[in-house]
């Protein structure tokens, strides 16, 4: 199936100079849809992971189903001030400013083998990001799963401990 005309591209979105993505043209299609979330667990199948780690936002969406279909659970990671339990935080730098990202502390157990499902990798830092979460609470992320990597950011040379896979490649 050809995921990639399932994509929108919206030019100078969600500011000038950026060519934006627009996964919910994929999501409304149920074909598509399913195939995404088949694709994904079909991967992670043989990989015995533990849990599915989905970053907000449009991680929980692809995330979730991807969880369902393997039979394991999900752990939302948050912007700061969503989670209403104990939580782990990282700090790290963008481009302009800094971001936050947080996760509970008792959502993953030390041992764990965890895959780490996104819509989108562009630079890593989000991924990253989750990557440390998860090492602090004493996981071990095994894969990295994506529908969308934006190769020329090198994104995947920041991920070079676990799997990356992407399902469409710009
Ligand atoms: P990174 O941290 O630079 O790898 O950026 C990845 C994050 O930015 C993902 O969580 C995406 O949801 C978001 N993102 C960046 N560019 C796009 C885009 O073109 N479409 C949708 N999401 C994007």
């Amino acid at each position: 199936m050809d995921l990639k005309k399932c994509v929108r591209v919206i030019e100078n979105f969600p500011k000038e100079g950026i060519s934006f993505k627009d996964i919910t043209t994929l999501l409304q299609d149920g074909e598509a849809l399913k195939y995404t979330v088949d694709k994904i667990a079909e991967d992670l199948k043989d990989q015995n992971i533990d849990i599915v780690v989905g970053p907000e936002a449009r991680g929980f969406l692809i995330g979730t189903p991807v969880a369902y279909a393997l039979g394991v659970g999900f752990v939302p990671v948050r912007k700061p001030g969503k989670l209403p339990g104990e939580v782990e935080r990282f700090e790290y730098d963008l481009e302009y400013g800094s971001n936050v990202l947080e996760i509970h502390k008792d959502a993953i157990k030390p041992g764990q083998r965890v895959a780490i499902v996104d819509d989108l990798l562009a630079t890593g830092g989000t991924t990253e990001a989750a990557i440390k979460l998860i090492e602090k609470l004493g996981g071990k992320v095994v894969s990295t799963q994506f529908l969308i990597e934006l190769e020329d950011l090198n994104g995947r040379e920041k991920l070079d401990n676990c799997q990356v896979n992407a399902l469409i490649k710009y």
